[in-house]
């Protein structure tokens, strides 16, 4: 390959790998926020313009400061990386999954019908149940709280990505009232 083809093509990779590099998250390899707003917008422009449904959810670990100070920082950048693979693992891959901020992700839902969203949260919640999260051969208790909300919700106003994204941290901070380990959507809270 001539010099200059091979130095245009390694240009090339390197300018993916720096675009690819800011609009993920280096620990979980998840989108970041920066990434999540502008396909939010557009996402809501698409289901405001056909009626269909979308739906997101502001989870948080709970209590995850005791984690880290029981199993140190690097123990917590683990339990991260383990719920952000439960994340994966149970959203399909049109869904946006973004580490929102330290032990917070948000995770959108595009074409969902408005009584499913629930079940699809459930899911997660029941497979953070399930997963036996072990570090240091130590067992780790880990919940996670979730708030949701529905772009049907929105009528008389329009679902903007903010104030989507404000429902839901409403509701978030909701379900840690009430004890954390649940989710709260429309219709009320819901434990697993
Ligand atoms: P709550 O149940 O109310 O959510 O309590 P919490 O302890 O989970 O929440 P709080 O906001 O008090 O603490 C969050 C902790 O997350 C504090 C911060 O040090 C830690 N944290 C943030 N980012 C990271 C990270 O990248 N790695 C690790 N290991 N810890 C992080
Ligand atoms: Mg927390
Ligand atoms: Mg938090």
């Amino acid at each position: 390959m001539s010099g200059l083809l091979s130095g245009a093509l390694e240009r090339n990779r390197l300018e993916e790998e720096l675009l690819n590099q800011s609009i993920r998250d280096p620990l979980t390899g998840l989108h970041n926020r920066r990434y999540l707003m502008p396909r939010l917008d557009e996402m809501l422009g698409r289901s405001n313009r056909r009626g269909t449904g979308a739906a997101i959810i502001v989870c948080d670990i709970d209590h995850f400061k005791t984690i880290n100070d029981s199993i140190g920082h690097l123990g917590g950048d683990y339990i991260l990386q383990r719920f952000a693979d439960i994340l994966v693992s149970q959203t399909r891959s049109m869904d946006v999954i973004v580490r929102f901020g330290g032990e917070e992700f948000i995770v959108v839902f595009s074409a969902v019908e408005h009584g499913d969203v629930r079940q699809l949260v459930q899911r997660i919640l029941e497979a953070v149940h399930e997963e036996r999260f072990v570090f240091n051969d130590t067992d780790i208790p880990v919940t996670v709280s979730a708030g949701v909300a529905a772009i049907e919700e929105f009528v008389d106003q329009p679902a903007t990505p903010d104030a989507l994204i404000a429902r839901a941290d409403d509701r978030l901070y909701m379900a840690k009232q009430a004890g954390r380990d649940c989710l709260v959507d429309a219709s009320g809270t819901l434990r697993i």
